[in-house]
């Protein structure tokens, strides 16, 4: 029988030792569910991640609502601990710019971008000093979406979140939608946190290769799985294990087989095992060591 698509995807093969989320969206997965389709929740989402070896997640919030909800759960849950920003799509509506998207529409802003970007920012260095936050992010470049307004905002945004991330000592998690030398521009020219990552990295081997250079760690999602993103798995090749992290951007961006399906951390050991074939290691090391430098860069839980 077809499976419909939005159906949950049968739990994979449990990892031979526990890894952890570095980048999910849990409050967003009721979102994207068909109808009847069931939510676990936050708790059933941990419970079914950890029965097949995904021990921890950071739980990101890039607005000012789930940022808010983020924090609250790393509170609740011990498997939990967050990251708060203001995504760049997001402080572009924040700061008043509505430019057409892609898709010929203007983007429709909400009423918490009714709050200034200064004033959002405000709210996240507060969040950001709560002990259960441990990094700032998502925050970068955008481009996909963005116009010359758009994206002269979002470098203003990323320059604060750089700037606060170094003023708390925390970690910087980056996204990065084509804009790749751009960020590595305002990166070197600012300074970039001592512990900077790359969440889904998805460029190619040569940027990579100049993070790695510089010292900061590239994130691997469900792209390393897909098909046509051979660059990516080309980049994954040039990264030291000290500087990997894996991650699903829940509920985005579905491992194969199950593109097309909802994402949660449960599918995480799909882009564990890829990534050990992709790179030729060992999967139990592999294992431990992304759990290693996910524990370095984000923990202790
Ligand atoms: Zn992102
Ligand atoms: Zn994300």
């Amino acid at each position: 029988m077809a499976r419909r698509r939005g159906e949950w995807p049968p739990d994979p093969e449990p990892l031979p030792v526990p890894v952890i989320d570095d980048h999910t969206h849990l409050e967003s997965i009721p979102h994207v569910l068909d109808d009847g389709v069931p939510d676990p929740g936050m708790t059933g989402q941990l419970d079914r991640a950890a029965a097949v070896g995904v021990e921890a997640v950071v739980q990101i919030g890039c607005d000012l609502d789930s940022a808010r909800v983020s924090v609250a759960w790393a509170h609740e849950d011990p498997r939990v601990v967050a990251g708060v920003a203001i995504h760049p799509n997001e402080a572009v509506l924040h700061a008043g710019v509505r430019e057409v998207a892609p898709d010929g529409l203007p983007p429709q802003p909400l009423d918490r971008h009714a709050t200034s970007l200064d004033d959002a920012l405000a709210v996240v260095a507060e969040l950001a000093r709560d002990p259960r936050v441990r990094t700032i992010g998502e925050t970068g470049l955008d481009f996909f979406r963005a116009g010359e307004r758009g994206r002269q905002v979002q470098r203003e945004s990323f320059r604060a979140h750089v700037a606060l991330a170094k003023e708390l000592g925390l970690p910087l998690q980056i996204h990065d939608r084509d804009a790749h030398r751009e960020v590595l521009e305002v990166l070197a020219r600012d300074g970039a946190p001592e512990v900077t990552v790359f969440h889904c990295f998805s460029a190619d081997a040569e940027i990579a290769a100049e993070c790695v250079a510089r010292g900061y760690l590239l994130s691997f999602a469900g792209p390393v799985t897909f098909a046509s993103a051979e660059d990516v798995r080309a980049a994954a090749r040039v990264v030291p294990a000290e500087q990997l992290l894996v991650e699903t951007d829940a509920p985005y961006l579905t491992p194969a087989p199950h593109r097309g399906a909802p994402n949660a951390p449960y599918l995480l050991p799909l882009t564990v095992r890829r990534l050990a074939e992709v790179r030729g290691d060992d999967l139990a090391g592999l294992c431990a060591r992304l759990h290693a430098n996910a524990t370095r860069v984000y923990g202790p839980w």
